[in-house]
């Protein structure tokens, strides 16, 4: 039964492939088609349809999932520039941290507090150790005085919470885990969304060799 499934996804991709190629200019029209390399196929679509091309949001957009991926002033204002000329009015940008990453961001993005919301992470350095929440809250406040507005982006693929920086060793908790309860409390009294990205398609396992262990253990 599988199988059939499998030959029809095969006929179907076959298909869409040869019905591509016959009716398309190629970049080098003298290679024969079962010579064709991937990488020099560059279908042109026979359709004559109205294109219709939106380089600009009609409305103000928020771009809603970002992270701190500039580190000069210059690129910031590159940022903006970028913004400006697509409609997107603010970024949340998830710094995914605290301490010194958090502060950087800060530097950067603080200028410009009607462009970028920066969200905060977690700091998770022990965990395992007595008076981690109390600790854990104290950073969550300092990063919350500066500016914070969330805390994300939390990352959880079977191994336990890690930020995207400052990871700590070893395995941690999950968000379930009673220990992070303090914390979450924390969040909600200060109105601190939380972004979490939890697991991965199945697929992903196999391409992610964090996610391999976890995989073959449940196995
Ligand atoms: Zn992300």
């Amino acid at each position: 039964m599988m199988k059939h499934y499998w030959s029809w996804g095969l006929c179907f991709v076959l298909l869409l492939i040869g019905g591509q190629s016959s009716g398309v200019a190629q970049s080098s029209p003298d290679v024969a088609p079962d010579q064709l390399l991937l990488k020099d196929y560059r279908p042109r679509s026979i359709f004559k349809v109205p294109v219709t091309q939106v380089n600009r949001a009609l409305f103000p957009v928020i771009d809603v999932h970002s992270h701190p991926y500039v580190q000069s002033p210059s690129q910031v204002e590159q940022w903006i520039r970028n913004m400006d000329e697509v409609g997107v009015a603010r970024s949340v940008v998830m710094v995914g941290a605290t301490g010194k990453t958090f502060d950087d961001a800060v530097r950067l993005f603080g200028k410009y507090p009607d462009r970028f919301e920066l969200w905060c992470g977690i700091d998770y350095q022990g965990f395992d150790q007595p008076g981690f929440a109390d600790r854990a809250i104290a950073e969550l406040e300092r990063c919350h005085r500066l500016g914070a507005v969330g805390v994300g982006e939390l990352s959880d693929k079977g191994r336990g919470l890690r930020g995207i920086r400052g990871n700590v060793d070893g395995f941690p908790m999950h968000i379930d885990d009673p220990r992070m309860d303090p914390i979450l409390e924390r969040c909600a009294d200060l109105r601190l969304p939380i972004n979490i990205h939890v697991g991965e398609d199945k697929w992903i396992g196999g391409l992610l060799k964090f996610c391999v262990p976890v995989r073959q253990k449940a196995a």
